[in-house]
């Protein structure tokens, strides 16, 4: 519960400190610092310096808080100072240091609210509205992996924002699907209708638990014959062919009003046993939020999530949402230093306010697709009608798939570096192709991946 109407100020509170404890004797002056600064959050820690004076007639000591992220930052709070000397001197002067540090860390903890004013507070929270797990954030980007890991053992959670002084809640649907509410009672009352509905759907069966062995089964219907275990380096889903921007270089070519549908995610699924990372591409990918969510919360239910993602966005739209999705996954990635968001900044792509994007604010925020002073271009799509310098051209390569060198067909353990599944479910062996290419070149849809794999593994004998 606050007790102030606003933060307190380092002059401030080191002088309301000094009122509570008893000073030596031997001090002559207490000082809060010149500087008064507000001090804005209760996570600081106190440290001190004490020492004689370079000409040794004088101690002095000098107390911080310092705070060590998001970057390391102190507030000095004030000096003591004393003309006496000698060992009794520096002794009262120690005391003195830890009687203070002591109250003032006391006062902190006791009054916790008075002292944050940024960041964000995270609870777990019970049916019965009790809280637990409480941790402190200064980021949204650090804030909304700690709400996802709470949901896990939590049926809802607290996102309390101590700037604006303002409670959500959040709860995790059945679809995997993170939702927010303005109070707790509105969380619950979604939560028991969605539960409702499930059950006016499919009387007598748990979701979860239930779709769980329908899924594998249909999965093990679709690999038919087939006893390879196929693992897939780098999964490239098209999720969509719209696209708000038409920039000159565009290997895709003109945009295409056409969406990737579940059923071809889920074929993705059925078809593919590991994925190494999953790459969302486009078109405009956070154009379609629905398919990139699906795939997450199908990858969940086949326990086939990916190791780690990549999306490179155009960062027009839909940005908020992205960032939530990928925040919402990236705990439980297995290979987290390989995950990344870009944005796509170039001298091809309109210019915008980049530094103002919410993706820039993420842990896996990459910045390798930028590259101001132009880069290699493939003479597909629109960039087909460029003028490409020789030396910045990439020149097209196959559409095949291929086995990468890992495979040990024998084991029946196979592995394909590269699968594009474009929005209509063909496929290929490579993700910088036109449209118009894919068309041509793809021998097989989605549904025919594994009889494509094993034909592969007959030709190598
Ligand atoms: S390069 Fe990307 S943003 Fe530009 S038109 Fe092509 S798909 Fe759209």
């Amino acid at each position: 519960m606050r007790t102030q109407q606003n933060p307190y100020m380092t002059g401030e509170f080191f002088t309301m400190i000094c009122k509570q404890i008893e000073f030596p004797k031997i001090v002559e002056t207490s000082v809060p610092d010149a500087k008064s600064r507000l001090i804005t959050r209760a996570d600081g820690v106190f440290y001190s310096r004490i020492d004689q004076n370079w000409a040794g007639d004088s101690i002095r000591l000098d107390v911080w808080l310092e705070y060590p992220a998001p970057k390391n930052r102190a507030v000095r709070l004030g000096t003591f100072l004393t003309r006496d000397r000698g060992p009794h001197a520096m002794r009262d002067m120690a005391r003195l240091m830890a009687d203070f540090m002591y109250t003032a860390g006391r006062f902190i903890k006791t009054h916790p609210e008075d002292f944050q004013w940024e960041g964000y507070r995270v609870s777990g929270i019970a049916e019965d509205g009790t809280s637990s797990g409480t941790v402190y954030c200064d980021r949204v980007c650090t804030a909304m992996p700690q709400v996802v890991k709470l949901l896990k053992t939590n049926p809802y959670v607290q996102f309390f924002d101590y700037k604006e002084q303002e409670a959500c809640y959040f709860r995790m649907g059945t679809n995997g699907m993170l939702s927010e509410y303005g109070t707790l009672e509105a969380c619950q009352k979604a939560a028991q209708d969605a539960i409702r509905e499930n059950e006016a759907k499919n009387p007598a069966e748990s979701p979860e638990e239930e779709c769980r062995p329908e899924a594998e089964e249909t999965a093990k219907e679709e690999k038919g014959d087939s006893m390879n275990e196929i693992f897939v380096g780098n999964l490239c889903l098209e999720v969509t062919r719209r696209c708000n921007m038409g920039c000159a270089h565009c290997l895709r070519g003109n945009a295409e009003d056409l969406d990737m549908s579940r059923e071809t995610i889920d074929q993705v699924l059925e078809q593919v046993d590991m994925i190494g990372q999953v790459t969302f591409t486009g078109g405009e990918p956070s154009l379609n939020m629905d398919a990139i969510r699906y795939f997450f919360a199908q990858a969940r239910r086949y326990g086939k999530l990916p190791r780690s993602f990549f999306v490179a966005t155009n960062g027009k739209a839909n940005q908020e949402e992205l960032a939530i999705e990928l925040l919402k996954q990236y705990p439980d990635m297995e290979e987290q230093e390989f995950c990344g968001v870009a944005l796509s900044i170039d001298e091809w792509h309109d210019p915008q306010d980049y530094d103002r994007s919410i993706l820039k604010g993420l842990s896996f925020y990459s910045d390798c697709k930028e590259k101001p002073d132009g880069y290699s271009l493939i003479p597909e799509g629109r960039a087909a009608k460029l003028v490409i310098d020789p030396e910045k051209m990439i020149r097209p390569t196959s559409a095949h798939i291929v086995l990468s060198g890992n495979s040990d067909p024998d084991a029946g353990a196979l592995e394909v570096e590269m699968l594009y599944v474009a929005a209509d479910g063909k496929i290929t062996g490579n993700c910088d192709m036109s449209y118009a290419r894919i068309e041509k070149e793809a021998e097989y849809t989605i549904s025919g991946f594994r009889a494509a794999v094993d034909k592969l593994v007959s030709e190598l004998g």
